[in-house]
């Protein structure tokens, strides 16, 4: 049924519980392929309308720790015996997730229900909010 699985990877709890469902569902069809693309963005400092520039040292450790990202998704997927194209792609997570999958032919995305941030309170994080309200095709929200 899912022959193209799209895994939104954020190295957080749920990400790597929605990990283990996305290696179970790929090993149910023959021939399924598992993605994953993790985003990244540049942090951004405002001062007044104007955006602040910010030091290369620092762009290159958001840089850095999002290959690191995708080398420990990597690992791990190897780990269970499954084979995965792993993509880095820097923008808005959710704007990321949902161009990923259009341009890859995705038939479903699965995705955990929060992720690296902060506020508890929202069963969704604003991430698997945003893809869950706007993508087209089925998404398996991982808690
Ligand atoms: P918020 O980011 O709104 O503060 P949160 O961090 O708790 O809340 P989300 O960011 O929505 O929650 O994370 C939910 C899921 O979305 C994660 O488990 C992961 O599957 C996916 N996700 C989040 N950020 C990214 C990212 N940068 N790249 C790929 N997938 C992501
Ligand atoms: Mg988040
Ligand atoms: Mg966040």
């Amino acid at each position: 049924m899912f022959n193209k699985i799209l895994l939104a990877y954020d190295g957080s709890k749920a990400a790597n519980k929605a990990l283990e469902k996305a290696v179970q569902l790929v090993r149910l069809t023959e021939g399924a392929e598992l993605r994953v693309v993790h985003a990244f963005d540049f942090p951004r400092i405002y001062i007044g309308e104007g955006l602040a520039p910010i030091p290369a040292s620092v762009n290159k450790e958001y840089y850095d720790l999002a290959n690191q990202t995708s080398e420990e998704v990597k690992n791990r997927i190897t780990q269970s015996g499954v084979e995965a194209t792993v993509d880095v792609i820097q923008g808005s997570p959710a704007e990321v997730i949902l161009d990923y999958a259009a341009e890859h032919g995705s038939d479903v995305i699965i995705i955990g229900s929060r992720g690296l941030g902060g506020i508890r309170e929202f069963v969704l994080g604003s991430v698997s909010h945003n893809v869950v309200q706007h993508a087209q095709i089925p998404v398996l929200v991982v808690k």
